[in-house]
């Protein structure tokens, strides 16, 4: 493949091979991170940079450094100090400086030989008796020539195991060279570019991977230069075309158009002991306009937590009922799915139509009698967990799909419950339910396969809850309000932190302050809740708190998402510190719902990070749910607030949805006239960005 005769044929579709020095093991390796062609390597991209380019004096050092040091071997040794170690000395004319290798060869030992002279990258620490660096890269030099990497900012990359900086660096230098020798496509026409200054995408490649030393490393690394918002542009670009594409794909299927039933549904709206808030209306009219089509519906439904998302669901569920077919609505928590159930079969059993409720819980007999009445489609709705989608559950006529608390699924699963709904080759509607409020530029770009409703308005008669903050150190004077509460006839939730993934620990922490509590409160009726108990004792322990025999449920964060129940109106969170904006958020939103003054107490531990001092104010100033979510977004950045669901957004390269949240009203747009004018670049440069892997395609 190396002969000059083939040089002309190498583009960037070659594959990695035929870069100098890549066999086929370096290639397997290069593919476990989806490197394949000269392309991937050029677009796997540096995620920061280190300024290598001035060289330390050894004896200006300091413990915590990165730096580049030169100096001369004086000593070189195999030591045993617990572990067989090379020990290796050097020098300049300002002091010492030892490196630590714990694993070597006898090759490199040979190389590390007393007079030779080394430059050494590495962290600096303090060692037993100077300062050391252990498994620096290092590099011998001979005479003066100056080496290449003094003259570009050094480019750290995504690494994996068994493939190092070095290699990957080597990769990219050959990669550039084909670069400089035959450009590459460039898939943008230039007037789609928000920035006539912007570099070529040939120029924004060779400075991203080797910026010059005067490049000014801060911009870098906050990613402002021209050159990495070309790229960044690019991706989103990339990022707006897939979505758009899976959307495109599923609306090219058909659904069965639903249209009767205007009167079970006006029955059922009156039934209700209250009224829809406008919002409500208005997004359930965008809704019953999609399910009339015969398309299917792809809608997502924000609403801050308490907004009423759950009745406009059932509202669609019954659509589908009155039409003769089915729905399935999955929740992520067994207790959610069980509180929608216990809602829907209130709300529908006067109309005799049948709800089942399916999870994990549900063996033998009940689970088979289960699912045959769904296959058999006496059962209507079907309200669960992800033990929707496993194979044995068949349905009848499966016309509506709601996903409640989308962002704590992934897009597959909810894909996979599409599958279950194929019927005579018409795929079910599809309703995606979210309390994440976020920004709405944001949401064009991360759901822009979905159509996007929001019901902006709280039902009436809600107070704002109050929100304190009190240290841990005060904890008896919160025990006594919740006593002052509770014998007002208020009910508590008083919630304890989940530790480290670990169920059982969660449950036994929370035992531990349910036998204080009930200690310290022997008048009070007080009950507890977590995830290890059994279906039935979970329903029965939220039944009497519902019923009010209970004053107060010690629970996990197991009711973090979805629980009502309107009278409880004091809210104890423990060690609040270690939660999250968003989960502080949905824990709150579980009182302030009955027209109770209601209050949310968070306990907080010492010692307090900076961030969690920032999430505890934040807390305490608002309680607008896309406020929280803006802040949340500065804090944890978009990849861990939209959840498990946008893979592919999780892992952009260049891009970054806050940070490049300017050029996104212009990626619409680019997305616009590409996919009408140019439709041919698409696949490239999905194929240039996403990858085969990512796609979402159908499952
Ligand atoms: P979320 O949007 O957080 O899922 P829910 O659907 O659980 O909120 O609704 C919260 C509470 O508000 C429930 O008790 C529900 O019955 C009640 N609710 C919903 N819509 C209205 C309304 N229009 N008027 C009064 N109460 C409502
Ligand atoms: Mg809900």
């Amino acid at each position: 493949m190396a002969g000059t005769s083939n040089k002309a044929a190498v583009t960037e579709l070659s594959p990695v091979t035929s870069l100098r020095g890549v066999g086929t093991a370096l290639a397997e390796k290069l593919a476990t991170l989806d490197i394949r062609t000269i392309q991937d390597v050029l677009f796997h991209l540096p995620f920061r940079y280190e300024d290598r380019t001035q060289t330390i004096p050894l004896g200006s050092l300091q413990a915590g450094m990165r730096a580049v040091v030169e100096g001369e071997i004086q000593l070189s040794e195999v030591a045993f100090r617990g572990r067989r170690q090379l020990l290796v000395r050097i020098s300049d004319d300002s002091g010492w400086l030892t490196l630590r290798f714990f694993h070597f060869g006898a090759a490199q030992q040979t190389q590390l030989a007393r007079g030779t002279r080394l430059r050494c990258f590495g962290e600096v620490r303090s060692g037993p008796q100077t300062l050391e660096m252990v498994h620096p890269e290092y590099r011998r030099i001979t005479g003066t020539s100056d080496s290449p990497d003094n003259d570009t900012l050094t480019p750290i990359y995504p690494a994996s195991e068994g493939l190092q900086q070095a290699r990957l660096r080597q990769l990219s230098t050959a990669a550039l060279e084909t670069l400089r020798q035959h450009s590459i496509h460039d898939w943008l026409p230039v007037d789609l570019l928000p920035d006539a200054r912007w570099p070529t995408l040939q120029a924004a490649l060779l400075y991203v991977h080797r910026p010059p030393p005067d490049a000014r490393l801060e911009l870098m690394a906050a990613g402002r230069h021209p050159a990495q918002r070309r790229l960044a542009f690019e991706e989103l670009l990339a990022q707006q075309l897939s979505l758009r594409q899976l959307r495109q794909d599923i609306k090219r299927d058909a659904s069965y158009a639903l249209q009767q039933g205007h009167e079970l549904l006006q029955q059922f709206r009156s039934s209700l002991p209250f009224q829809l808030t406008a919002a409500q209306q208005r997004v359930w009219q965008e809704i019953e306009r999609d399910l009339a089509q015969p398309q299917p519906m792809l809608r997502l439904v924000q609403g801050d937590v308490g907004s009423g998302k759950t009745v406009v669901a059932a509202l669609a569920a019954l659509k589908a009922v009155a039409c003769g077919m089915q729905a399935a609505l999955m929740a992520p928590t067994e207790l959610l799915a069980e509180q929608h159930a216990r809602n829907f079969q209130r709300w529908l059993a006067p109309l005799n139509i049948e709800v089942v409720l399916l999870t994990g819980k549900h063996t033998g007999k009940t689970r088979t009698a289960i699912l045959e009445s769904l296959a058999l489609g006496t059962a209507r709705i079907a309200i669960g967990t992800h033990a929707l989608f496993q194979s044995e559950v068949v349905f009848s006529k499966l016309a509506v799909v709601i996903i409640d608390e989308q962002h704590r699924f992934g897009v597959h699963q909810r894909l996979l419950l599409r599958e279950k709904g194929l019927d005579a080759g018409h795929y079910p509607h599809q309703l995606i339910m979210t309390a994440t409020p976020i920004p709405r530029t944001l949401a064009m770009s991360a759901y822009a396969d979905l159509d996007v409703s929001v019901i902006d308005e709280l039902p009436p008669g809600r107070t704002p809850v109050q929100t304190v903050v009190v240290p841990d150190s005060r904890r008896d004077e919160i025990v006594q309000r919740v006593r002052e509460a509770c014998l007002q006839q208020r009910q508590v939730y008083w919630v304890c932190p989940l530790i480290e993934e670990s169920e059982l620990l969660s449950a036994q922490a929370a035992e531990e302050t349910y036998t204080t509590l009930r200690a310290a409160l022997p008048e009070l009726r007080i009950e507890l809740l977590h995830g290890r108990m059994n279906g039935k004792q979970k329903d029965a322990v939220m039944e009497q708190f519902k019923s009010h025999q209970a004053d107060v449920l010690v629970a996990t964060t197991v009711i973090e998402v979805g629980v009502d129940v309107p009278n409880a109106s004091v809210m104890v969170i423990e060690n609040a510190e270690r939660m999250g904006l968003a989960q502080l958020h949905q824990l709150r939103g579980r009182v302030g719902r009955g027209s109770a003054q209601s209050s949310c107490v968070l306990l907080y531990q010492y010692p307090l990070s900076e961030v969690a001092r920032t999430r505890l104010r934040i807390m305490r100033e608002t309680n607008d749910g896309f406020e929280i979510a803006r802040y949340d977004l500065e804090i944890r950045g978009p990849g861990e607030l939209l959840g498990t669901r946008q893979t592919g957004l999780v892992q952009l390269r260049v891009a970054d949805l806050m940070r490049d949240a300017d050029l996104l009203p212009q990626v619409q747009k680019a997305a616009d006239t590409l996919l009408r004018d140019h439709p041919e670049k698409v696949e490239p440069l999905l194929k240039r960005w996403i990858g085969q892997s990512e796609q979402f395609g159908k499952v």
